[in-house]
Formats: C-alpha cells, structure tokens, sequence
C-alpha cells in the first residue's frame, strides 16, 4: 500500500518541529524529524573526538555507528545512539553546531537516505528537515517550505532552550542561526533550499496557533 507524505522543509527555528509534531497528532501520521538523524551523528563524532566538519575523521565513524528511532507509548520520537537514549543530549547547542557540520559530508548524506526513506514507505509520515521535498521525498503529496525572519526565528529558539534549562543569550542565538543558515545554504551537498512545487509559509509575527490552522488547511486541500 502506498504511503501518504508531507515534507517540511526550512531554515532552523521556522517551527517546523513543533508545527510537524501537532500536524501529525491532528492527521494521525507519524512524525519524522530528520535533523534528529543528524544530531545524532553529529554526538557520536563528539564523542569519538572527531571534527565533523573533517570528512577523513568522519567517514571511518560510519560503519561503526548504530543510530535507531524508536516510538515511545507518547507517540514521541526518540533517538538511540547504541544502547543509550539520547533524545535530550542532542538538542544541546554545541551538537547543533556539529549536526550542521557533518550534515555537508555528501557521504553522510548517502548514508542517511536510506534509513529516512525506509520510515516514509512504512508509515503516512510528515517529515521535517532540509532536504526533504528535494531529495528525500521528491514525491511528497504536499511540500511546505516554513520560513521566518532570523531575528523571529532566533526569538523562537533563545526562549526554547531557556525553557530547557539551557544559559545562554539571545544575540549568541542570533549569531549562531545565522551561522547554519549560511552553511546549511551554502553546501554543495542538498542544500537548505524551496522545491519547485513546495507552498512558502512564512511565520513572522505568527502564533503558533495561526501558522498550524494555516498549514492544516493547506494539506486539508491537497487530500480532499
Ligand atoms: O532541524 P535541526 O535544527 O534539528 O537540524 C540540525 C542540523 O542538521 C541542521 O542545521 C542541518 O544542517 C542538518 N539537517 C540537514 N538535513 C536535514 C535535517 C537536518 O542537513 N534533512
């Protein structure tokens, strides 16, 4: 049976997670955090003592790692690296930095195209990254390209990782965002950019609320 998809792709911050997250709850699809993925990667290169920005440090990691998905009973994505569950560790800013690094090795792209794919042709899923209506799910039933102001997006973010307990100051955020969106941009390997057929939503001075209604509605019309 074919699967029914929706990608969301954009920059970081747009609140893509957070809109994904309540979409599927809405639609009953799964939702798939792709930048998870590479979080994760991106820790274990930490952890390894490896750059990963540095392709020859990275590349003899790959065939060593074990990276898994799982679901819990919340309906949440979890992700495993080896035996240890390390959906918290990865949204520390300085595994960000790093899953936006080793994100422009082509060679770990390849490697995490597969495992992306595999969950959209077991589930509906509603998938959220960078790269999704281009090349992960080019035959996507409904593409959004989420986008916002860095300044808003950066807002976004600092007040997030506050609430998570994170000390940190909103111009670092600033810098830092946009920091990955020139490098998430800028790399030879799928970068951060719209697909010809995906919808641009911008979410400035949106509430959350707003922008879901209007994303609901969007992919409401392409099902009916
Ligand atoms: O979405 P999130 O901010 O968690 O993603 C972390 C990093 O992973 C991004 O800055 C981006 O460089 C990379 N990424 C990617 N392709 C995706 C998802 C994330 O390159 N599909």
């Amino acid at each position: 049976m074919n699967h029914r998809s929706i990608a969301i792709d954009g920059p970081s911050g747009a609140g893509k997670s957070t809109l994904a997250k309540k979409l599927a709850a809405a639609l009953g699809f799964l939702y798939v955090d792709t930048g998870a993925i590479y979080r994760t990667l991106g820790l274990f290169a930490l952890e390894q003592g490896a750059a990963p920005g540095e392709r020859e440090a990275v590349l003899p990691l790959l065939p060593k790692v074990s990276i898994r998905m799982a679901y819990g009973e919340d309906g949440l994505q979890h992700m495993h690296l080896g035996e240890e569950d390390v959906t918290e560790t990865i949204r520390r800013p300085e595994v960000s930095a790093a899953a936006s690094e080793i994100s422009a090795i082509p060679e770990v792209r390849a490697f995490l195209l597969e495992m992306q794919r595999d969950m959209a042709r077991k589930n509906d899923v509603i998938m959220d990254g960078r790269d999704i209506g281009t090349v992960v799910l080019p035959q996507a039933d409904v593409k959004i390209f989420l986008t916002a102001t860095a300044e808003d997006r950066a807002n976004r973010r600092y007040l997030e990782l506050i609430e998570r307990g994170n000390a940190t100051d909103y111009q670092t955020v600033l810098a830092d965002i946009i920091e990955r969106d020139r490098r998430d941009s800028s790399r030879a390997a799928a970068p951060l950019c719209q697909a010809e057929d995906a919808i641009r939503v911008d979410t400035t001075g949106k509430t959350l609320e707003e922008s879901f209604q209007l994303l609901l509605r969007i992919i409401q019309e392409r099902f009916i």
